[in-house]
């Protein structure tokens, strides 16, 4: 019915508004945009941290590999320096061996002892001992009176063992110039193989500690040259007391020889407890290890600089893309907020629009469509049936003696008496796009869309039955009862051209129902 299409009409405008459904929309967004700052700080910081570690295991990596090649520079260093002094030995026993120790050759020897001597810098001193210790020649020239060297542990190590290698014993305080020496021994033999003494070659200490001062360091970083049985032969930087000092018990001896001659690692330091990174390598041909360290936290002074800077400008932007975001999403969900308001105010709007549309359309007594609709449909429906050449009747319906029913049984009476009329008539139309309204006073309408004069009359003959078997009564009305009278008209397109046509002769044929007795329907001709 027409009442039902202006509900549709303001649903449809409801569903139709853009702001519906955008709450959820608008909160998704906030979550996106959280997530997005959220997802974006993360991964900053994941990477910061991640370049932080990488760079930190590169700086360590890079000084492990300066460390081993240091170790291998140096301990090629020891070698030479070492090998000429071995030579120089090697030559002195074999002839001792060969010519024997005569008084008669003691002169030359010193002689030759001397200006070997001489030829290489890093030499302190030749010296050779019989098998009670005691000096046969030493290269220095003068004879140190009483002295006898059977203490020394080189010559401890060459009488109690056979072994004709060289021997590196602990460094030691030269006896004749009170400088901190290593030494370098052979034993001497007697064509018959017994212990005839020692020939030993003295290094200036110096002559390490001068190239090792040269190498940069650090603060706390260490080179070591460590004889095999783990006494520390010269160690940088130097002190009286390390000389001598075991490091058995060090990482170096526990943990990394026994898995190599050379390396590299990551050390805790026994002799000051400093973590090191390290490299470390055997002295070829000679029970040497030289070791080289570099104190970890020097070596990640540059990398911890670096590392808090870039954390620092992170941080920087961060907290910066915080506060943006912050204020993002505080401005987004205002704007939430001013959305939802708005969107309630609209529906508050639209509820009260409904409901003013309603009293704009409808008629208050009755519940059917008012005069205003009437207008509206009649226009709108004859124009359809004239485009579309299809059938248009309209009823027109009066209540018979009505100003008697009001004036016996009352204004409130009238009223109700108009209601129940206004049911029958509604009751009676049963297609959607028919239209029943109140024209005014006791007067009633009925548009009927694709009906013609037949099917009209019909209805309206239905209305008018329907009405009277109602039974209101009315004892000075037609039969007793309230009646109605009804005018018939069937939209003719060649001769009616307005609502107002249409109007008319419903009207005339109403009044000749009125004329002819009432209680009747007539249908314009
Ligand atoms: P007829 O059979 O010729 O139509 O006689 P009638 O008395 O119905 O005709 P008339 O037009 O003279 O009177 C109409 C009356 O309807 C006048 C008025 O008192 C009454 N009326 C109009 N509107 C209302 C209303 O809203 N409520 C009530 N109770 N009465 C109304
Ligand atoms: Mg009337
Ligand atoms: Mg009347």
């Amino acid at each position: 019915m027409g009442q039902l299409s202006i509900n549709e009409r303001i649903e449809n405008a409801r569903l139709a508004t853009p702001l519906n459904g955008e709450r959820p929309v608008s909160r998704l967004k906030v979550r996106s945009v959280v997530f997005l700052l959220v997802a974006v700080c993360l991964s900053m910081t994941i990477i910061v941290i991640w370049e932080a570690w990488s760079s930190r295991q590169y700086h360590l990596r890079d000084k492990e590999v300066a460390m081993s090649n240091l170790a291998q520079t140096l301990a090629w260093q020891a070698q030479a320096s070492i090998k000429q002094a071995d030579t120089l030995l090697l030559t002195l026993v074999e002839r001792l061996e060969n010519e024997g120790v005569d008084s008669a050759r003691l002169p030359r020897m010193q002689r030759l002892l001397s200006v070997q001597r001489s030829e290489l810098s890093q030499l302190h001193g030749l010296f050779v001992y019989d098998a009670t210790g005691q000096w046969i020649a030493n290269s220095n020239g003068a004879q140190v009176p009483n002295s006898n060297n059977a203490d020394r542990e080189y010559f401890i190590f060459h009488r109690d063992h056979p072994d004709l290698g060289p021997h590196i014993g602990p460094s030691i305080k030269s006896r004749s110039s009170g400088e901190w020496i290593m030494t370098v021994s052979r034993r001497v033999n007697h064509p018959d193989g017994s212990f005839a003494g020692v020939a030993l070659a003295t290094i200036y200490l110096n002559h390490f500690l001068g190239l090792y001062d040269s190498i940069d360091m650090g603060r706390n970083g260490v080179i070591n040259l460590i004889a095999d049985n783990a006494t520390i032969v010269v160690r940088r930087p130097f002190t009286d007391a390390d000389i001598g000092t075991s490091v058995a018990n060090g990482p170096l001896f526990t943990q990394l020889l026994p898995k190599g001659n050379s390396g590299t690692a990551r050390v805790k330091s026994i002799v000051d407890g400093v973590e090191r990174v390290v490299g470390f390598r055997r002295v070829e041909g000679y029970p040497l290890i030289i070791f080289t360290a570099l104190d970890k936290d020097e070596v990640l002074t540059s990398w911890r600089d670096e590392s808090l800077l870039s954390a620092g400008i992170v941080a920087l932007l961060l907290s910066f893309l915080g506060v943006l975001g912050y204020r993002l999403i505080r401005l987004m969900r205002q704007q939430n907020h001013i959305q939802s308001v708005l969107l309630d105010a609209q529906e508050k709007l639209l509820e009260v629009n409904h409901g003013l549309e309603l009293l704009a359309l409808e008629d208050a007594l009755t519940g059917l469509s008012n005069r205003r609709q009437f207008d509206l449909f009649i226009l709108a429906e004859m124009g359809r049936a004239r485009r579309t050449q299809t059938h248009l009747a309209l009823l027109m319906i009066d209540v018979d003696h009505f100003k008697r029913f009001n004036d016996l049984y009352g204004h409130v009476a009238g009223d109700l008496c108009l209601r129940k009329i206004s049911a029958i008539i509604r009751d009676n139309i049963k297609r959607p796009g028919d239209l029943a309204a109140r024209y005014g006073g006791e007067e009633f309408t009925v548009v009927l869309p694709g009906t013609d004069y037949v099917g009209a009359f019909l209805i309206a003959e239905k209305i008018r039955n329907a009405v009277k078997e109602a039974g209101i009564e009315h004892s000075e009305g037609v039969e007793g009862t309230v009646t109605v009278s009804v005018g018939v008209c069937a939209y003719d397109t060649a001769s009616q051209d307005q609502p107002d046509d249409l109007v008319r002769a419903a009207d005339k044929a109403l009044y000749v129902a009125k004329a002819s007795g009432r209680n009747m329907s007539v249908i314009a001709n």
